[in-house]
């Protein structure tokens, strides 16, 4: 790679970065919010390491990723020390021991069967695993998650799981050019987190509502988002090969 590319991308990454907060910090302050309780997650999939570590330094928040193939290829190439990292796509039942123990949470549990098998792992390698339960707000057909009224139901299931510590939500909302909507997605979801809370289930607390994407974080911030998930944000458009 020709140095002056590397250092242009490097740049960019940087001027993306700052924009993000400067966004994120109008959005907290004008809905009565600290942007300090907002985290910013830079979500690396198709992303060279050499650009995530750039991320890193730059002081990103946390890492995530979507595809464990990629994740174990990339995985020893990566600054991951001080930095949190959650898995955030969709896993297979097979896949779990390669994700258990490797990251810090897992956003995508989608269904019970998942995080029964998250426990069985966990329980044989003497830890608690953080989890997020998805939920598919939008009630898509082409997308993975928890329909919303299933999610009590659901939970009281996984609660009485071992290993297994269930610390919020994430939603990834239908495509929409209506911000109207868009916003409605992501308040049903902060009312979700806020009845679940109210509660007090076993193995289960409320700290973190992961929503928002490069898009639309900035309506996800005004609606009480604690994460926001951004890719092609920072890195430009992803380049599947
Ligand atoms: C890819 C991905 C993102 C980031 O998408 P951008 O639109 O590039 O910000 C966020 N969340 C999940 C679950 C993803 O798979």
């Amino acid at each position: 790679m020709e140095k002056s590319y590397l250092e242009a991308t490097f740049q960019k990454i940087e001027d993306n970065i700052k924009i993000i907060r400067f966004n994120v910090e109008k959005a907290a302050k004008e809905s009565g919010r600290n942007a300090k309780d907002v985290k910013i997650m830079a979500v690396t999939k198709t992303v060279e390491p050499v650009y995530i570590n750039k991320a890193i330094e730059l002081g990103i928040d946390l890492i995530g990723e979507s595809k464990v193939q990629e994740f174990i290829g990339k995985k020893d190439e990566l600054r991951l020390d001080n930095i949190e990292k959650h898995f955030i796509g969709h896993l297979q039942t097979n896949k779990v021991k390669n994700i258990v123990g490797s990251v810090d949470l897992i956003q995508s549990v989608d269904r019970v069967k998942l995080a029964r098998e998250i426990s069985k792992h966990s329980i044989r390698n003497n830890i608690s695993t953080k989890v997020l339960l998805e939920v598919n707000i939008g009630k898509e057909e082409s997308k993975f998650g928890f329909m919303p009224e299933e999610v009590h139901e659901s939970l009281a299931q996984i609660s009485e799981f071992q290993g297994i510590e269930v610390c919020g939500l994430m939603t990834v909302p239908p495509i929409s050019s209506n911000i109207d909507e868009t916003r409605s997605f992501f308040s049903n979801m902060r009312q979700l987190f806020i009845d679940i809370e109210a509660k007090k289930l076993d193995n289960v607390n409320m700290n973190v509502l992961s929503m928002g994407m490069s898009g639309d974080y900035v309506h996800a911030v005004s609606e009480g988002s604690t994460l926001i998930r951004v890719g092609s944000a920072i890195f430009g458009n992803r380049n599947y090969r």
